[in-house]
């Protein structure tokens, strides 16, 4: 029997090499060569003004919430189908956090009924592109502009995604990148902060630099640092930038594949999804997908268990997603109940994400194909 992980995220070839230079270079700590080369590369490729590497995307986040001042009494709205720290990093700052619902099709926030949640408390709404797929951002820019709200992507899922022809992670003040080993590009833990309101850089370079400017003295725009500002420690080793620096060379060749592992998966599954009520990822026309996730929404929770175990007897690691997170022990105390969300709290029973990594072999997304054709003909 082939074992199929979840999830394989493997080195592609220049990583060590990078990380060699990187320790010849004497300069370990974060603002070092690679830091920069990732950080240019990334305004190039996205054309954002100042994308700033950081530890994770979660402490992209926390520099978010920072950077806006969020405060006690300020609301921020998220979906509630998302990670913890998307709700986190709003949290830690004394805010209370807004779950909305998703849209049925791409399990991304649901823009028509965002508007009803915004109060003259609401200090920013935080979009995910799930699976790297965009959100209506046209819609959600609009609402926001009309109610003088900040926007803050969380496009942990979304790198080199677009929405009508423009790149994910461009469209609000702020946009935050992961690249923890689950993501398509990665240095184990790793993150990134894109800026797009230019008045926004230089107090993000001293959060991320514990209070100091030391950005602008690396650049010599000052010939010493010191503490201006409050801040913490949210920079990456440049040994990770490194390795991370290799990635991000060759994501051209990464997207290549995951679109074609993507695409085969559809391909394959769409007449026995088809058969059996299962329904596979919507990815609307005006958006190019990032190729993160690739999804079944099972017709359910049971269907969904039973197909899990089947896979793990053929040594298929299949796994579930997000438990919302209005319902979460932590969710509860801002008083959400079962119902609340209806669409998200029937998605987070039905979907089951199948391995799409970037170690993945055809051989072993045969294995994965031919054990779910398997499981039609028991069920
Ligand atoms: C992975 C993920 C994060 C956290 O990223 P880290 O880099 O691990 O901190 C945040 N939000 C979403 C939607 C994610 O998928």
């Amino acid at each position: 029997m082939m074992n199929v992980p979840f999830n394989d995220p493997g080195a592609l070839g220049d990583e060590l090499a990078y990380v060699g230079d990187a320790i010849a270079q004497g300069r370990l700590a974060s603002g070092g060569v690679f830091t920069q080369r990732c950080e240019t590369l990334m305004e190039q490729a996205l054309g954002v003004p100042r994308a700033l590497l950081t530890t994770s995307c979660t402490h992209a986040l926390e520099m978010a919430a920072l950077l806006l001042d969020i405060g006690p009494g300020d609301e921020v709205i998220l979906p509630s189908f998302t990670f913890t720290s998307t709700a986190n990093a709003f949290v830690l700052r004394g805010a209370r956090p807004v779950f909305a619902d998703v849209r049925p099709g791409t399990l991304n926030l649901d823009e028509l009924r965002l508007e009803r949640l915004i109060t003259p408390r609401t200090r920013a709404i935080v979009p995910v592109h799930y699976a790297g797929v965009g959100c209506r951002m046209d819609a959600i820019m609009a609402l926001a502009a009309a109610h003088g709200v900040a926007v803050v992507e969380d496009n942990a899922h979304g790198l080199f995604g677009s929405y009508r022809g423009r790149c994910l992670g461009t469209f609000g003040a702020l946009a935050t990148l992961s690249f923890h080993e689950t993501k398509n590009i990665t240095c184990g833990e790793g993150g990134m902060l894109l800026i797009n309101e230019p008045r926004l850089v230089e107090r993000a370079e001293i959060i991320r630099d514990k209070g100091t400017d030391r950005s602008r003295f690396l650049r010599g725009e000052v010939d010493k640092y010191s503490w201006v500002g409050v801040g913490s420690s949210y920079g990456l080793s440049d040994i990770l930038a490194a390795f991370l620096l290799a990635q991000l060379e060759a994501a051209e060749r990464i997207q290549a594949r995951r679109r074609r592992l993507w695409e085969s998966y559809r391909a394959r599954l769409d007449d026995w999804a088809h058969a059996n009520d299962v329904l596979l990822p919507t990815v609307p026309d005006d958006c190019a997908q990032a190729y993160h996730l690739f999804y079944l929404l099972l017709p359910t929770e049971e269907r969904r268990q039973s197909l899990i175990a089947h896979l793990a007897d053929r040594g298929v690691a299949s796994a579930f997603h997000y438990v919302p997170l209005h319902l979460s022990p932590l969710g509860r105390r801002w008083g959400y109940q079962p119902g609340d969300l209806p669409v998200t709290e029937r998605i987070g029973d039905q979907l089951l994400r199948l391995p799409l990594s970037n170690g993945l072999t055809d051989e072993q997304q045969d294995a994965v194909v031919a054990a779910i054709h398997d499981w039609r003909e028991r069920a």
